[in-house]
């Protein structure tokens, strides 16, 4: 591509609303450009990442015996109905009413029009196991679009749903999505991790999700530093420990503790250690009636709150709620910082963790005051215990070998077993072998190419601006004459190099514009983050030499002209991949 033919527009200044560094970087080296909160074009040069992740996706689907179909963004609100969802998707769902006033909505996922396909087009089970995908616009009216490409509300997203006879058919194919989707991402060269996830809204009981490591990951993931194991932090189990043995029990005593209101402010006060004290939450739960329901959760003081662990126990039908500061006063008399176990008139449900003190430092539910020497039993005498804080670093495994490790990741990809229950509401039946209508068992795979791309340059950056892994980077090697206007040399080797790379099958940027000085043509293909780049010049020509510099290593390499070429074949590596744009 000839940069002067092209559509290049960096900037040195760094937006203000660019909180992490992929949205910066996009943005500046002209990738992408925003229209409205969550809306995006992409630009040229953003398009050759997306359309290169695009590929390497669609090649390991296809390699994974996979059919590509393409389904509609609007869809009919009947099926959404019809799988329930209609009501019970938040406002995330986009609903829309056509001339006729028939309601649509823009789809945030495509169960329910594969259904609709699979029971039109698959009768018996000789049709199964099937696999088919689509590489195709979501639209998701996210609360809070943010980070760039990262979370948008319109997003493209590869999205494959399989078909199966039977439960071990499902298993197999779920297995052959985990390991393609491992394929996709080391190829594009990711660091990234698998781990067990929460099935979410979208159901099913059995679910992986593929994390990019990065510190601005939005996700905490546990994972064992000797095991295979890990998991989302929402899903990680943490293990009861061994109840502490105390031969002779404290007394329980009542302390002033005046204006205490934290655990950090109460430990240091009374200079002990979090993991001393516990702290009482008061909490509603949802009734299937639609009442609430007040109960209390206690911790250890070091440990926090797993909202879907607790939804779980507290047999919630929704989301759980914190009670607020107004209804802790009017139930206790005090406020957060004093509340307590202790003759507390709510069902108590107790981390494993806290159950298992010996005895504690608690809220005594009146102002300012707290005790000390409280035992379970003796003076809390009905609770229930469970699994409900978040894991922590240093924890032990749930696998029982190691202990686990928290890091950041992205949340790129993401596979559900999901079962019958899409096809059992949606009717979605085959004969089987004893010709019985049966529904069939569903899969879905969801891995997203606008994320994945902005996932890596979380990964692969400087300050100097973006290190494309080479299989996406939008160019793979950038020639940069120097006064191509002035000398004719110049223009005559770099023309040349440049049709004899394309030749040979690279991706090759030519920096041809008249009169653009070398520090801004290296400034744009650092920023860029062209892998490769040949510098060109009188001075370097005259001596039989350009120069050559991985965008990686720091280092120039001059390079004698007549190497060049075989020097570019040894070490950049060909990708034969459709790019389309
Ligand atoms: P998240 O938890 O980040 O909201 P999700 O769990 O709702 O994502 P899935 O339904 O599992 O997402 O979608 C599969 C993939 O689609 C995600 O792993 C991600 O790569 C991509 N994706 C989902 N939502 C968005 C979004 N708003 N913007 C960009 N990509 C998205
Ligand atoms: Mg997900």
């Amino acid at each position: 591509m000839r940069a002067s033919k092209y559509l290049l527009n960096t900037q040195r200044e760094a937006p203000s609303d660019a909180e992490i560094i992929s949205h910066n970087l996009m943005l500046r080296g002209g990738l992408i450009r925003q229209h409205a909160s969550g809306l995006y074009s992409w630009l040229p040069l953003g398009l050759r990442v997306f359309r290169k992740i695009e590929s390497i996706i669609r090649e390991e689907m296809n390699n994974a015996g996979a059919i590509e179909l393409s389904m509609p963004l609007v869809q009919p609100a009947e099926l959404w109905q019809e799988s329930q969802r209609w009501n019970k998707f938040g406002p995330e769902l986009l609903r829309l009413k056509d001339r006729q006033e028939r309601d649509f909505c823009l789809g945030p996922t495509h169960e329910e029009i594969i259904t609709d396909i699979a029971r039109n087009e698959i009768q018996s089970y000789r049709q199964l196991p099937i696999n088919l995908f689509q590489i195709q616009t979501k639209f998701r009216d996210e609360i809070r679009p943010r980070f760039g490409i990262m979370r948008t509300r319109e997003f493209c997203m590869k999205d494959a749903y399989s078909f199966h006879l039977d439960q071990t058919s499902l298993q197999q194919t779920y297995e052959v999505m985990f390991e393609t989707y491992g394929k996709i991402l080391s190829r594009i060269g990711l660091n990234f991790r698998s781990v067990i996830a929460d099935t979410g809204s979208i159901g099913g009981n059995h679910s992986h999700e593929f994390h990019v490591i990065a510190d601005s990951g939005e996700d905490a993931i546990a994972f064992s530093d000797e095991s295979g194991y890990s998991a989302n932090v929402e899903k990680a189990e943490a293990l009861a420990p061994k109840s502490e043995v105390i031969t002779k029990p404290p007394l329980l005593a009542e302390i002033k503790t005046p204006g205490i209101k934290t655990i950090e402010q109460l430990c240091e006060f009374l200079n002990i250690c979090k993991t001393r004290v516990v702290k009482t939450l008061l909490i509603y739960s949802k009734r299937e009636n639609g009442d609430k329901k007040l109960s209390a959760i206690v911790l250890r003081g070091d440990h926090q709150l797993n909202m879907l662990k607790a939804e779980k126990v507290l047999q919630s039908h929704g989301e759980i709620e914190l009670a607020t500061q107004a209804h802790i006063k009017e139930f206790t008399g005090c406020t957060t910082g004093s509340i307590g176990p202790v003759d507390l008139k709510v069902d108590l449900f107790v981390d494993y963790s806290a159950a298992a003190l010996g005895s504690f430092i608690c809220g005594a539910n009146k102002e300012d005051l707290h005790f000390t020497g409280v035992c379970w039993g003796r003076d809390c005498p009905s609770y229930k215990v469970a699994d409900l804080r978040n894991v922590m670093n240093g924890d032990p495994s749930p696998d029982g070998i190691g202990r686990l490790k928290i890091a950041r990741g992205i949340e790129v990809g993401h596979i559900f077993q999901l079962g019958k229950k899409y096809s059992s509401l949606m009717k979605a039946t085959v004969l089987d072998e004893a010709g019985q209508d049966t529904p069939m068992y569903m899969g879905c795979y969801g891995i997203g190419v606008g994320r994945l791309a902005a996932a890596a340059i979380e990964q692969n950056h400087d300050c100097k601006g973006i290190i494309w892994p080479e299989p996406i980077a939008p160019f793979q090697i950038a020639i940069i004459p120097i006064n191509l206007h002035k000398s004719q040399i110049v223009k005559e080797y770099s023309e040349n190099m440049y049709k004899k790379l394309m030749a040979a099958g690279y991706d090759v940027l030519l920096m041809d514009m008249q009169k653009m000085r070398l520090g801004n043509m290296l400034y744009d293909i650092e920023l860029i983050g062209i892998p490769h780049r040949l510098v060109i010049g009188e001075k370097g020509l005259s001596n039989g030499q350009v120069e050559y510099r991985h965008r990686s290593r720091g280092e120039n390499e001059p390079l004698a002209v007549e190497v060049v070429l075989n020097f570019i074949k040894q070490h950049v590596p060909l990708y034969s991949l459709p790019l389309n744009c």
